[in-house]
């Protein structure tokens, strides 16, 4: 398997008390069930409107953010979601909603750019049982992709990014899907791959203090049979397929195995036709520190109109090697002077995964934090502060007898 090294890229300089989001739930209800959901779907799950600005409050008395992801459960199925984007927006902060779309219409759309939406984060892949969708694989799917990116395009200035779980089974698509986000790199902005959860391993034993814990008991089980240990370095291999110069350029390491990749970025910058260059570790540097001395916070999404801008990146070329191999490589033909340079990003999140002694490798300043009980918790392990009151630790299999 390809091999990676963290020090090669740079570390994104999020951490707990300043990152770039929060992790919002107004809601665990959702109109669909999918197979790696880390949330019980639950029917009377909706926080009211006093509820939801308490956890604005304690997201903004902990943290420097840039955005809030308005999260779930689905959070169009929450009858004051227009009024939560009001709230977000008013705090000054970035309302990007995260949704798996089936209620978003034209005239809901509308109403949540008014209300000051900035973007969208579009859940969507084959183990979410859509209907109408059902039994399509990922690549049938992009259909479904376009529908929804071509409906911000239209409504205006609106970020676009999609995420996809990905499975033992479904891997094979991701070179698909990046070609695809490529040939739609004008109104896709952000293509995230995440991998399937290994949570309820069967190497090790799970404890609450001293007593040992049924994790089958838990909405995030285990499918005995899917491989839980895709890691991020694989995924670049399977992308270098379609695209050989794919490279990242900035990670977020595991908390309790520093070489390994929880968030592994990469920017391309091309057009429809081709991809021209990738930016590089200084290139994402710079826009991480100027945007935090210009606005003093780190930068969660570009605007579409930014993102549009790919020939100014390229000025970053003067300290950045592949921003420069790109400036060349883009205008060898001079013709592009009059033609609009595109940036996306590719991001592959490894969530919670157990290291070979046993413990939980968590990502090193969770941008996905959310509150519970008015402190901030990983929203990926909501289900035990709720089950338990803690998350619960995990050892090799018999450490404990
Ligand atoms: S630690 Fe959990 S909640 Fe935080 S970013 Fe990683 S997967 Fe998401």
């Amino acid at each position: 398997m390809l091999k990676l090294n963290h020090l090669d890229y740079y570390r994104l300089p999020w951490n707990l008390t300043d990152n770039i989001i929060n992790w919002l739930e107004p809601t665990s209800k959702c109109n669909l069930y999918c197979e790696g959901c880390y949330r019980l779907n639950e029917k009377d799950g909706h926080k009211t409107m006093e509820q939801v600005r308490e956890d604005l409050d304690v997201f903004q008395k902990f943290r420097i953010s840039d955005g809030v992801s308005i999260a779930g459960g689905d959070p169009l199925i929450h009858p004051d979601v227009i009024e939560i984007v009001r709230d977000v927006k008013k705090r000054g902060l970035k309302p990007i909603i995260n949704t798996n779309g089936l209620a978003l219409t034209k005239e809901l759309l509308a109403e949540l750019k008014k209300a000051g939406v900035f973007g969208f984060t579009f859940h969507i892949d084959s183990k979410q049982g859509r209907p109408q969708w059902k039994n399509k694989n990922e690549i049938e799917l992009n259909e479904l992709r376009l529908h929804y990116a071509e409906m911000l395009a239209e409504a205006g200035n609106i970020s676009c990014a999609f995420n996809s779980t990905v499975y033992e089974d479904t891997m094979k698509y991701i070179p698909e899907i990046t070609k695809w986000a490529h040939k739609h790199i004008d109104i896709v902005h952000v293509m995230v791959f995440i991998l399937y959860r290994a949570v309820n391993n069967r190497d090790v034993d799970y404890y609450l203090g001293s007593k040992k814990i049924d994790m089958g008991e838990l909405v995030y089980n285990e499918d005995p049979e899917t491989r839980t240990d895709i890691k991020a370095p694989e995924i670049i291999e399977l992308i270098r397929t379609e695209y050989p110069d794919f490279e990242p350029c900035a990670y977020l390491n595991g908390s309790e195995k520093l070489d390994s990749f929880k968030w592994l970025l990469a920017g391309r910058l091309g057009t429809k036709q081709k991809i021209y260059g990738y930016m590089g570790r200084k290139g994402i540097e710079a826009v991480q520190m100027f945007n935090h001395l210009i606005y003093n916070r780190y930068l969660a999404y570009a605007t579409p109109k930014d993102a549009r801008k790919g020939k100014l990146m390229l000025l970053m070329g003067a300290f950045d090697k592949s921003l420069r191999k790109t400036f060349f490589k883009f205008y060898k033909n001079p013709l592009n002077i009059f033609r609009r340079l595109y940036y996306q990003s590719v991001m592959i999140i490894q969530p919670v995964d157990i290291t070979e002694d046993g413990r939980q490798n968590m990502c090193d300043g969770c941008p996905d934090m959310t509150v519970w009980n008015g402190q901030l918790v990983w929203s990926c392990r909501m289900e035990e502060q709720l089950k338990y009151g803690h998350n619960v630790k995990t050892y090799p299999k018999n450490f404990m007898n």
